[in-house]
């Protein structure tokens, strides 16, 4: 989507060879007049989704966003702690390893709000190695959903989480898709 892929350019800031800071319009500042427009163009590409499931925190506003464009289906978010009125029996729970972090831990969804035969859209943030989508199909597989697609604002395709999502043979979308860092700029697929 051109209109991210420019503001990415002039907003977001290379960390290292891993890591894209976008904190001034999507990870911490949001620019909503950019999401509504984003969402849009992410819901366009799906039809017939029960439920939007993403993982705290910074994939929460765009599920919303898509959600709403959707036709205001419901959305669950994967927490990363268990909260304590929780116990395993009331839990689907896969243990998921953070990018930005390098440490593994769980992340859990109440059974509560995931049900069989629902069609699911996984939606995150960013998408890397696709440790954090992957655990979130996992946790509809357990749940016996049905993972309709993953869509994801910015993918950076040399981490290669796109690829093992395409090999499950789930539709991918997203918004922008980065080829690599190079001098410290992003360079987008063409
Ligand atoms: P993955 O699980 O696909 O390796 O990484 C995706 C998760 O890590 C996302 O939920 C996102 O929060 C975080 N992440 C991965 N790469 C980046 C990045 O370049 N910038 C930011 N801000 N977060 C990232």
């Amino acid at each position: 989507m051109k209109l991210l892929e420019e503001r990415i350019l002039e907003d977001g800031r290379v960390i290292n060879n891993e890591i894209l800071k976008v904190d001034s319009f999507i990870n911490h500042q949001i620019d909503v007049k950019l999401l509504n427009q984003v969402c849009e163009e992410l819901a366009s590409k799906f039809k017939g989704i029960d439920r939007v499931i993403t993982i705290e925190t910074s994939g929460i506003a765009f599920a919303v966003g898509i959600a709403q464009c959707l036709g205001n289906v419901d959305v669950v978010f994967a927490k990363k702690s268990k909260s304590l009125i929780l116990d395993d029996s009331n839990v689907y729970k896969e243990e998921v390893k953070s990018f930005t972090r390098k440490t593994s831990s769980q992340i859990y969804i109440d059974k509560r709000y995931l049900h069989e035969n629902e069609k699911c859209l996984i939606v995150d943030d960013f998408l890397a190695e696709g440790n954090a989508a992957i655990g979130l199909i996992s946790i509809c597989e357990q749940a016996k959903a049905k993972v309709e697609g993953v869509a994801i604002i910015v993918e950076k395709k040399f981490q290669g989480g796109g690829q093992r999502i395409i090999d499950k043979g789930i539709h991918l979308e997203s918004a922008a898709v980065i080829e690599g860092f190079k001098d410290n700029k992003v360079v987008f697929v063409k």
